[in-house]
């Protein structure tokens, strides 16, 4: 057995020099290099398995002739909003009509806590070329659930807005942030619906969108699309990730590889890794999460799964927490940690040839070069950027000379599951900076 001898000397100047004896810097440097490679393979059990194709492709990488008369699918956009809102609602209406629906007329449902003002609908009736529906969402899937202490709630509601953390001094943003999560798909007013396409307002699309995303998301046997993959905010939601691992844990949920991409492996090595999951923000194991998530004022996605047993059952498990009150958890996270749970990586969808803005976040992709069917009579024909080698876009009117997302890393780290194409170091490190 080796014995721990140190002695205390003193430098010349005074302080306290420890000398180990030969065994025990030995034991130290055996200790050290165990522990090294202990979160080696740790992190390396954690490495998203690499697919030998590609499991997830643009749908079209070119303009194509919008396919007028051809069968749609039970689909509608979807705008909660509110009527003071009215304008900058307008401009994401009158954008998504511009670069989609003037060839697809898919109706458009908006939604609202308080019944839409006449001036609201009759802008709306004029500007959509599809059927527009305005409905009032139900008080029960706006307000506190029934069972919660609301006088409670508020304080922690106040709590939270004093501590500074994003909007969570506002309490109809953490029903908006609830109903999004889960009340939203049941909503009698989707119920003819198998898709919905969530837009907000002040969105910006910049390309033709010229074929139809629904049809491609069902043809494809997909469930969610997504434009803008970043970063949550952590203090919102301190808790999120580890409620719904200890839940992946109680049903024997088998690890996803989308969900192996959203957690960041710790690098503390055994047994200091399982003291950290103490924390709240981590699992029990000691593992936490990127924060990593897809914007979810832009989706594109499938009614039937989140209405369905599983997500809705993960959802009432999430709401019972009282998370959406306690903290202020977004629908964003929520969605995404949700699918990482439940989902095989090849459904979900990047349409990363959508040019796409809303607030200081886009992703816009350089035009592709012979692709922008020069001869057609129905694309618009205003001024847009240059065609680009390895553009796919298509007459995207925004500046093709950055083709990644605003938050590169988050967008390379969820979508590795799909993809066989790995970043080198430098573009590694350069998409924390995109
Ligand atoms: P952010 O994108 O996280 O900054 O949040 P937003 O303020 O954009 O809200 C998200 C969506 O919910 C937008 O479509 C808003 O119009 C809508 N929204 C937020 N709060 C309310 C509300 O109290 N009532 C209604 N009707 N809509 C809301
Ligand atoms: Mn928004």
């Amino acid at each position: 057995m080796v014995r721990l001898r140190p002695s205390i000397r003193l430098y010349p100047s005074g302080l306290p020099r420890l000398t180990l004896s030969r065994h025990t810097r030995f034991a130290l440097l055996l200790i050290l290099t165990a522990a090294v490679i202990e979160v080696f393979l740790h992190t390396q059990s954690w490495a998203v398995q690499q697919p030998d194709h590609e499991l997830d492709e643009p749908f079209y990488t070119s303009c194509q002739e919008p396919a007028i008369g051809q069968p749609r699918e039970k689909a509608a956009m979807v705008m909660l909003v509110r009527n003071q809102e009215l304008m900058k609602a307008l401009k994401t209406v009158q954008s998504i009509e511009k670069h989609f629906n003037q060839w697809f007329h898919y109706p458009i449902v908006f939604l609202n806590d308080e019944p839409f003002s006449k001036e609201f609908i009759s802008v709306m009736n004029t500007t959509v070329s599809g059927e527009a529906r305005f409905e009032l969402v139900p008080k029960k899937d706006w307000l506190f659930p029934e069972w919660m202490d609301v006088a409670d709630a508020k304080a922690a509601v106040k709590a939270q807005g004093e501590a500074g953390i994003l909007y969570a001094g506002l309490e109809t943003y953490h029903h908006m942030c609830r109903f999004y999560s889960g009340k939203f798909y049941t909503l009698e007013a989707l119920k003819d619906y198998n898709w919905y396409w969530r837009i907000e307002p002040d969105v910006d699309f910049y390309c033709s969108i010229t074929y139809d995303p629904f049809v491609e998301m069902a043809k494809h046997d997909k469930v969610y699309g997504f434009t803008v993959a970043l970063p949550e905010e952590p203090r919102t939601c301190p808790s999120l990730f580890r409620k719904i691992a200890d839940y992946k844990e109680l049903n024997n949920i088998p690890t996803t590889e989308l969900w192996k991409a959203t957690v960041a492996a710790s690098w503390m090595p055994w047994p200091l890794r399982s003291f950290m999951g103490w924390f709240r923000h981590r699992d029990r194991s000691g593992d936490g999460w990127s924060l990593c998530h897809y914007w979810s004022n832009f989706e594109i996605a499938n009614l039937d799964f989140f209405r369905g047993k599983e997500y809705q059952r993960l959802f009432e498990y999430l709401d019972k927490t009282g998370g959406f009150y306690y903290e202020r958890w977004g629908d964003a996270a929520v969605h995404s940690l949700a699918l990482h749970t439940l989902l095989p990586s090849h459904k979900v969808h990047h349409f990363e040839d959508f040019g796409y803005r809303h607030d200081w976040y886009y992703q816009c992709p350089a035009n592709a070069p012979n692709g922008q069917l020069l001869e057609s009579k129905l694309l618009p024909v205003g001024p847009y950027s240059p065609e680009r080698e390895g553009g796919i876009g298509c007459r995207c009117e925004c500046d093709g000379s950055r083709t990644r997302n605003f938050a590169g890393y988050c967008t390379n780290k969820l979508k590795e599951p799909n993809t066989a194409r790995r970043l080198g170091m430098v573009e590694s490190v350069r998409s924390w900076f995109p």
